[in-house]
């Protein structure tokens, strides 16, 4: 089959690979219905993570089962299945306490900008649905298996309670998927800090009730004028930059937590700071397997529309142009159409 491979920071090809295939007992083989480029593929993209010869990439993914491994027991051909960019076995003492993104026997799932792919740990990673969705229901259904799950973490681990006060720093594709997940979740104000107007205008409708376009200084400025001075309770960090960073610290409130799921590049902490500032901190690779059955019912539903991120749909044979475009910031996220 043809899949995507980054050769190198820019260099992405749709080129030919072998056939995905059961190596393990517990693997499962998924025909995807969908898949997408994520924020953090383009972090060696721009070549600032290191990359160790060519990568099979693509870790969102749902689609229909069509092969399973001698040990997978719950996952059958035919069933429709999304699964979480972190492959976990839902069993090990980290994921019976909801933190399957730190399973035992974590991978990190690889090859699904591809028209099958290999998912290992199939019965722990896979949630499968009772029916196939309809095909208008696909992009939301993608959505989940990480970028609203990433949000929903960004809002779970920031402690989003109904009435209370949300702020989301940064307007890519999880922040919005945060402003998203803080609204369902019942926050009265939900502060969302963006300067594209597209942006802002997918945030409103996911339920964002104000906007901040300054950064930086004036950005946490901003925030405390809107919030009496206090700060709020809730602060979603949704980069993983310094600046984002600094300014989650800067508009969270004594006693508040940040929910932090940009992955860090560049950032550190000053140990006084955070002593004498009382901030609760809760970050990294979002367990999405412990949020994904909810996320899907809501999805199913019609309760929630995530897949409304997607403002650019490809088939799959131009992932070249779609990295492009997210790079260039053209698009704020690319599906990729799957086609025999
Ligand atoms: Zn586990």
């Amino acid at each position: 089959m043809y899949a995507t491979v980054m050769h190198g920071p820019g260099d992405v090809r749709y080129e030919q690979v072998e056939d995905p295939k059961i190596l393990k007992p517990t693997d499962a083989i998924i025909k995807l219905a969908a898949t997408c480029i994520c924020g953090s593929d383009l972090w060696p993209y721009r070549g600032l993570s290191d990359q160790d010869g060519p990568a099979h990439m693509g870790h969102e993914y749902c689609g229909t089962v069509v092969e399973v491994g001698s040990e997978v027991r719950n996952i059958k051909p035919g069933q429709f299945v999304v699964g979480s960019f972190i492959l976990s076995d839902n069993t090990c003492p980290h994921c019976d306490f909801g933190f399957q993104s730190s399973c035992v026997q974590r991978e990190f799932m690889t090859g699904a900008q591809a028209p099958y792919a290999r998912v290992p740990l199939a019965d722990g990673t896979l949630v499968a649905t009772n029916e196939i969705p309809d095909a208008d229901m696909i992009p939301h259904m993608l959505a989940t298996s990480d970028v609203l799950g990433t949000g929903w973490y960004a809002a779970d681990a920031s402690q989003v309670r109904e009435g209370g006060t949300a702020v989301v720093v940064g307007d890519g594709a999880v922040g919005l998927m945060g402003v998203l997940a803080a609204s369902q979740m019942g926050a009265g104000r939900v502060i969302v800090m963006s300067r594209h107007k597209d942006r802002q205008k997918l945030a409103l409708e996911y339920g964002a009730t104000d906007i901040v376009e300054e950064r930086g200084e004036d950005g946490i400025g901003r925030i405390m004028d809107l919030t009496n001075g206090v700060g709020a309770e809730s602060v979603l960090e949704c980069v993983g930059m310094e600046e984002s960073m600094h300014q989650a610290m800067g508009v969270c409130r004594p006693g508040g937590t940040i929910g932090y799921v940009g992955v860090p590049h560049g950032v550190s902490f000053d140990g006084q700071q955070l002593f004498f500032g009382q901030k609760r901190m809760l970050g990294g690779p979002a367990p999405v397997r412990r949020f994904l059955p909810d996320l899907m019912d809501r999805v199913l539903a019609g309760k929630i529309e995530p897949g409304k991120v997607f403002d650019l749909v490809l088939p799959i044979a131009e992932v070249a142009e779609g990295y492009k475009a997210m790079d260039e910031r053209r698009a704020i996220k690319t599906m990729l159409r799957v086609e025999e």
